[in-house]
């Protein structure tokens, strides 16, 4: 164990400490495995607190400029605002309906 690692796959010589090569052969498993080099699986990351805030948000606000303009006499432009608000809103719940109606 304290020998050096050949990867059995690439063939880089390994320190000893490594549990996985770099082009993902794991020493432990003995079998290919992602390598830990280069980006993380996407689907692992979770929405950044930055998206949720503006996923949120911006329908919330549209919504809000909406309301204001309507009530400043403008109730064709807010009318369009919170049309625009709804449909930011229904459009997701929508296709994310569509799809797990498809499965
Ligand atoms: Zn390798």
């Amino acid at each position: 164990m304290t020998d050096v690692k050949d990867c059995p796959k690439c063939g880089l010589v390994n320190p000893p400490s490594a549990q996985r090569c770099d082009c993902g052969y794991d020493f432990i498993s003995r079998s290919v495995e992602a390598s830990y080099l280069g980006k993380r699986d996407p689907r692992a990351a979770d929405l950044t607190s930055a998206e949720t805030a503006l996923v949120l948000l911006v329908p919330g606000l549209g919504a809000v400029l909406g309301f204001a303009a309507r009530s400043q006499g403008r109730i064709r432009a807010g009318n369009k605002m919170i049309i625009a608000s709804m449909l930011m809103i229904i459009m997701p719940l929508a296709i994310f309906a569509t799809f797990v109606g498809c499965r």
